[in-house]
């Protein structure tokens, strides 16, 4: 079947069929979906060139990409991509929240990796064309959402390094997804690294480039060795200024009930600026939470959470929402973060979050995109 669909000035040609699998294989699967491991029946796919700008917009049936072995992103690595979530509403419509700035900051990776930027429109037309096809991979049950993820990646053939890509290929892709860590809210031990840095001022720590992902593997296998569930990534030169856990961004909270406030690292060019770190950076001050975008260094952290002014730690990102931090591991021993349970502020920034992105509690700021 195919019939076509205007959106966002270029024409979708839509292909819906065939279907991979069966209503009923569908249910069995969104019983128990894990997290990113099954992909739903159709993906987005856009092609751009020099010549013709962005154009051949459609939605097919998912399945292999087909790429010549001297494609340059599997030489080269232009390879960028987003995360982003579809969540069911009470009244069944479908949501996600702050698309536009997944579809920012999409196009600042973009431009550090001299990629083509699409067109906002273009990019909500992806996800709004995949949704109206795929509404029922949208889990209804609680804490499972659809994950959306966005890609691009260079298509020239060649060898040749002195320049860019003139060809890229933005896909669209989905996977019903339960909560990231399988524990659910169980607190995070955590692996100062020392032996390997993520990003440095200039490089790329700032977009979200699978390269970065790539690099980040070894020291997060390291941080496993350690007895640890994630690696937190300290600055390149002086390996002393938090930066920034695994795929998610940290907040330091200090104090306690009305006296508590929160610090996040401040964006130096080398930490993901993450949608749901700005996010917080807003809620919290409504909630009187005040919060400060600074510096913390390693030995900050240890001082004030054996001192007791540190009272909780968490990490914040789209995939697990926010997760505690309730143990620190590095060359130097261990410590704990208060009593090792989940905070009072943690959790309450947390379910203000939910509410939010599954749409139990209005949302005040613009933030949710109905599809
Ligand atoms: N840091 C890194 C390295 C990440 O990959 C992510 C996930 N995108 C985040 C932080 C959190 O960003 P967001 O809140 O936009 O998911």
């Amino acid at each position: 079947m195919s019939n076509d669909t205007t959106t966002s000035g270029l024409t979708f040609d839509i292909q819906v069929s065939p279907r991979r699998r069966t209503p009923q294989e569908r249910e069995a699967i969104l019983e128990s979906p894990g997290f990113g491991k099954v992909f739903t029946d159709h993906m987005v796919t856009i092609r751009y060139s020099e010549e013709k700008g962005w154009y051949d917009a459609r939605l097919e049936p998912y399945g292999p990409l087909s790429l010549d072995p001297a494609t340059s992103v599997l030489h080269y690595a232009q390879e960028i991509f987003e995360g982003l979530k579809a969540y069911r509403h009470p009244d069944g419509s479908i949501a996600a929240f702050r698309p536009e700035a997944n579809a920012a900051r999409f196009n600042r990776s973009a431009v550090r990796m001299a990629m083509p930027e699409l067109p906002e429109d273009l990019f909500i037309g992806a996800i709004e064309t995949l949704l109206a096809h795929e509404a029922d991979w949208v889990p209804v049950k609680p804490d499972m959402s659809l994950y959306l993820r966005p890609f691009m990646i260079s298509t020239d053939v060649g060898m040749g390094v002195n320049r860019p890509s003139g060809t890229y290929l933005f896909v669209l892709i989905a996977s019903p997804s339960e909560a990231y860590f399988a524990s659910g809210v169980k607190p995070v031990t955590v692996w100062l690294s020392e032996d390997y840095t993520r990003a440095v001022r200039g490089g790329t720590g700032e977009a979200k480039f699978g390269g970065n992902y790539a690099a980040s593997f070894l020291a997060q296998a390291q941080a496993v060795e350690k007895g640890c569930d994630q690696v937190v990534w300290l600055d390149a030169v002086e390996h002393r200024w938090v930066e920034e856990m695994g795929g998610m961004n940290l907040f330091f909270v200090f104090g306690s009930g009305a006296d508590a406030r929160l610090l996040t690292p401040e964006l130096t060019g080398t930490l993901l600026p993450g949608v749901t770190r700005d996010s917080l950076l807003k809620l919290a001050p409504e909630l009187g939470i005040p919060v400060e975008e600074g510096r913390i260094s390693t030995d900050q952290w240890r001082e004030a959470a054996v001192g007791g002014e540190l009272t909780e730690v968490f990490a914040c990102g789209t995939a697990a929402v926010i997760t505690p931090v309730s143990h620190v591991k590095s060359t130097r021993g261990g410590f704990q973060i208060g009593d090792g349970q989940p905070g009072p502020v943690t959790m309450r920034l947390r379910e203000e979050l939910v509410a939010l992105q599954y749409g139990t509690r209005p949302d005040n700021h613009g933030w949710v995109r109905t599809f």
